[in-house]
């Protein structure tokens, strides 16, 4: 078992239901331990290229995980491939989920977006999940990414 202790585990603050603020409105996302075991293996097992994958589910709470290719199949960028991402749409649509966060993997850098990312955010309503393999321990984060501003989001691992 992986540890991941510095995810905000045992945190227990309800989400407020705050319009859209950008810079300041603390925002969480909340993934059941399987999935997120799951997002982690699959970053281990493309790695040292970038994986990708879409987080599908209500209200900031994932139900489902989608691993897509990474067309880039590079180990510091990606893009999910355009009909992969039409297929989980479709599944999603079927499924009444949304698209609730876009998750890839950073195999040797932090997990913060990096300028690329930040460039090719085109959801500031979905969460951007970075998954970290630099250290020996994997570690994920977080984000809304906006036009003006980077905000952290904080990973509540449920059941
Ligand atoms: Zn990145």
């Amino acid at each position: 078992m992986m540890g991941h202790g510095s995810n905000g585990v045992a945190h227990r603050k309800r989400l407020r239901q705050v319009p859209q603020l950008h810079s300041s409105g603390k925002e969480m996302i909340r993934i059941p331990k399987l999935i997120y075991l799951k997002m982690v293996e699959h970053a281990k097992k493309e790695s040292p290229l970038e994986c990708c994958g879409i987080l599908g589910g209500r209200d900031h709470a994932v139900e489902k995980a989608f691993e897509l290719q990474n067309v880039y199949q590079s180990s510091v960028r990606y893009s999910m491939a355009p009909q992969e991402q039409l297929e989980v749409f479709e599944k999603m649509e079927k499924d009444a989920i949304e698209m609730v966060a876009i998750y890839h993997s950073h195999t040797h850098t932090i997990p913060f977006p990096s300028e690329t990312d930040v460039k090719l955010a085109f959801y500031p309503e979905v969460s951007s999940i970075i998954i970290s393999l630099k250290e020996k321990d994997p570690v994920m984060k977080a984000f809304r990414i906006g036009r003006e501003a980077i905000c952290l989001e904080e990973i509540e691992v449920i059941p």
